[in-house]
């Protein structure tokens, strides 16, 4: 075997060694399930090593490249701020690609949200939310508010306060019951409005309003937790409740900012401004980790008003100035165009190449959002064999639980998008 430290490992060799050392998400020590190998990417193509077999990407990373990959404009941003600096610290200096980044995200964020948090993960971007809660109450004399309320069913990342956060049952964090801090959890959200789901939120939210600082939520999808829908009306119950009893609203968009559901934020869905709102994923089109924490001039005054009146977070590559150019030009690119028409198109080619999915045995449900599309199993699939299937439709998708989704980019054309949707259903029936 060649020196690992030199380029140019063959296919085996490289998974040899990746098999042996290096973790994959959610994934055993060594590794199980032999990952593809990626050599590149462009549009809304994985090219794989070796083969030279091209993948239509129906998973956007993670929900993340809305653009496509190796976008001249999202590469140019990144060369050009290469040759700045691609990094300096943040305390004590500041630099224009934040400054920009912040202001972008505040004009078009829902009105209220003014002040920007530069978080380097989305995970990180809730801890900084429940941190700033928390402090919000605090530094107003009641730090008796430090529980959360969600409704189950949710996902908010894997470290320690967005795991205590997401479905106590049959997530990804099952495991941590006992060790993770207990919060206070409603049944999950009803597809269609139910007064007395409305009802149940209202009074747990008062039952506990003493210990509550925020209710934290995914507005509209639930995505990791189990890919789910449910009406905006209850974002409105939810906004009107907390104000009446004193608990702040956070909204976690890190799976549905930046046009995925067919509006820029789906808090626009319900006409809705949360205290607290977190963005991700899609926030660098997809080209490196970067996630904000949003909060209104209330949150920040109450922070700024306490015994310690400074926000007590500050991570080493916070506001990472080659991450915040590729963002802001991210973000250009996607208000530059008519985007809400390239989402609709996606939508539609998603609902009409998944319709024939609801006549598979074994589907349960069928369902499109913006530029989401889910096919629900009545059983566990067998996510190697439904990987397969979409793998030699030459699509690549990644099917958990009982569910087979696709969220493209935007920019996928329709002959792919009728790949990627037979693809799902290709999953679906072999899963
Ligand atoms: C992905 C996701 C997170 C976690 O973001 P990371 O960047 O993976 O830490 C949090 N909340 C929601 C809704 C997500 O979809």
């Amino acid at each position: 075997m060649p020196d690992p430290h030199v380029s140019g490992l063959s296919v085996p060799e490289l998974l040899e060694l990746d098999r042996r050392h290096v973790w994959h998400p959610y994934g055993p020590m060594p590794g199980r399930q032999e990952p593809l190998v990626v050599e590149s990417a462009s549009g809304v193509r994985l090219r794989l090593a070796g083969t030279g077999t091209e993948l239509i990407d129906g998973m956007s990373s993670w929900w993340s490249a809305i653009h496509g990959y190796n976008h001249p404009a999202l590469n140019e941003a990144a060369r050009d701020q290469l040759g700045r600096m691609s990094h300096v610290m943040f305390g004590g200096l500041t630099h224009e690609p934040a400054v920009r980044l912040a202001k972008r995200l505040v004009d078009m964020s829902p009105e209220g949200l003014e002040h920007v948090f530069l978080a380097d993960s989305g995970s990180v971007s809730v801890e900084v939310a429940v941190k700033m809660c928390l402090q919000h109450w605090r530094s107003l004399g009641r730090p008796g508010k430090q529980r959360l309320l969600t409704w189950r069913g949710g996902y908010h990342g894997d470290t320690w306060q967005p795991m205590s956060v997401c479905d106590p049952e049959g997530g990804m964090h099952e495991l941590w019951q006992g060790v993770l801090q207990r919060q206070v959890f409603a049944d999950p959200p009803p597809v269609a409005y139910e007064e007395s789901y409305a009802d149940q939120l209202r009074e747990l939210i008062e039952r506990h309003a003493d210990e509550l600082a925020a209710v934290i939520v995914e507005p509209v999808v639930q995505g990791a937790g189990g890919m789910r829908f449910h009406s905006p009306a209850y974002l409105r119950v939810l906004r009107e409740a907390c104000d009446a009893h004193d608990v702040l609203l956070v909204f976690d968009e890190i799976a549905t900012g930046f046009g995925r559901t067919g509006t820029l934020f789906a808090a626009e869905h319900a006409a809705v401004t949360p205290d607290v709102m977190c963005v991700g994923k899609a926030l660098t089109g997809g080209y490196m980790t970067m996630a904000a924490t949003l909060c209104t001039a209330r949150v920040a005054d109450g922070i700024s008003r306490g015994e310690v009146p400074v926000l007590a977070h500050g991570p080493t590559f916070m506001g990472n100035p080659l991450a915040a150019a590729v963002a802001c030009a991210s973000i250009d690119l996607l208000l530059g165009q008519d985007w809400q028409t390239e989402v609709k198109r996606v939508e539609t080619g998603l609902r009409e190449g998944l319709a024939p999915a609801a006549e598979l045995p074994g589907v349960r449900d069928v369902r499109v959002l913006g530029a989401i599309g889910v096919v629900q199993l009545d059983h566990e699939i067998d996510m190697a064999a439904a990987t397969r299937a979409a793998v030699r439709e030459g699509v690549w998708l990644r099917p958990f639980r009982d569910l087979v989704y696709t969220m493209p980019p935007y920019v996928t054309g329709d002959v792919d998008l009728a790949r990627i949707t037979a693809a799902v259903c290709a999953a679906a029936r072999e899963g």
